[in-house]
């Protein structure tokens, strides 16, 4: 059983997203029927609409940022009641029976994940993502959105803030840490919000000084442009920890060498491309080169509380359904302070 939705999606790779309808599962036994307030635009949106990262699956609605509120549960339900304002991220189901799900790490599951959009659920149908009035989601890939944080600005935090938010936790962000963040963009604004709640001394490495009074005004300490050779030079062996959130081709090896002995440069960044790298470059000073991919969905609960005690939303821009094309293209340019948001009201 379905019910029909109205939703944005793009009828093929690299095809205009356009207003169209899709098909809801009607509630199962462990459903939650979400009622999409605010969707968030994701630069990973635009990654497989445009099948950067391979082939996907059309149509597709993107959207992995999801905020809204519980309409109908399932009758198995125990966690969410009708009326809870609650989030939906990157993961819409797992195995959750291998030890990574055991463990809380669905993202890293080996039993198959199943994403939000460009998936095939367990039930062999295709998942669709937020851009629509709707979702319906198994409870246990639901996370609550505290009283304290509004619907807008807590929706970007379900793929931008526990992307970032997991790393910094993992490599112990925290006081006595200097901690580097590359680029300013959507992850990086929350990583510099994020590393400053925790109490990091934060810095931004961005391409150059255009968005310098946001990133002190975010939180940040210091700011420099990557630009600018010099910037290499002042920083070198400075810090414990670098988050890129960089997703275009960078020179490892120059940003290694901003590290100290036995730091660590973490990615949660996709380049489309594969990188060059010098191993020297790691062998040199112990150092540590990373990845890290979104996060659990215990610890996507515990990066929305500590948002709400923190007072932290996203910086959005708020946009109608009619303008996500045009964002989309903002987003490429890297124009965007910092997220766009999505009233899911005006699909
Ligand atoms: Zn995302
Ligand atoms: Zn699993």
């Amino acid at each position: 059983m379905t019910t029909t939705v109205a939703a944005y999606a793009a009828p093929a790779a690299k095809a205009p997203l356009e207003r169209t309808t899709i098909e809801r599962r009607t509630v199962r036994e462990f459903d939650v029927l979400i009622d999409i307030e605010f969707a968030g635009i994701c630069h990973s949106d635009i990654h497989q609409a445009r099948e950067g990262w391979g082939e996907a699956i059309f149509p597709m609605v993107p959207g992995h940022e999801i905020a809204g509120v519980v309409s109908e549960v399932g009758p198995g339900v125990t966690r969410f009641a009708v009326g809870d304002r609650v989030g939906v991220g990157c993961l819409v189901d797992s195995c959750r029976e291998c030890d990574n799900c055991k463990a809380g790490q669905e993202q890293y599951c080996t039993g198959g994940s199943v994403g939000t959009y460009n998936a095939v659920g367990k039930d062999g149908e295709p998942t669709y993502g937020g851009y629509a009035q709707n979702i319906v989601v198994d409870e246990n890939f639901v996370v609550r959105i505290p009283d304290g944080l509004a619907l807008d600005v807590a929706a970007p935090l379900l793929c931008a803030g526990i992307t970032t938010y997991s790393p910094l936790k993992r490599w112990n962000a925290g006081p006595g840490k200097k901690v580097a963040v590359l680029g300013m963009g959507g992850l990086g604004h929350m990583a510099v919000k994020i590393a400053h709640a925790l109490g990091a001394e934060v810095t931004v490495l961005s391409q150059s000084l255009r968005k310098k009074d946001d990133g002190l005004k975010l939180g940040a300490d210091h700011y420099y442009a990557t630009s600018d050779e010099k910037t290499f030079q002042d920083l070198r062996g400075s810090f414990d920890l670098i988050l890129s959130t960089v997703s275009a081709p960078l020179d490892f090896n120059a940003y290694l060498s901003l590290l100290k002995a036995e730091g660590a440069l973490v990615n949660v960044g996709a380049p489309e491309e594969p990188i060059s790298l010098n191993l020297f470059s790691v062998i040199g000073g112990g150092k540590t080169l990373a990845g890290s991919m979104i996060g659990g969905i215990a610890e996507t609960q515990e990066m929305l509380d500590f948002c709400a005690e923190h007072g932290l939303g996203a910086e959005i821009e708020l946009i109608a359904a009619q303008e996500i094309n045009d964002a989309y293209e903002r987003v490429l340019a890297s124009d965007v302070r910092y997220r766009f948001v999505i009233d899911t009201s005006t699909i």
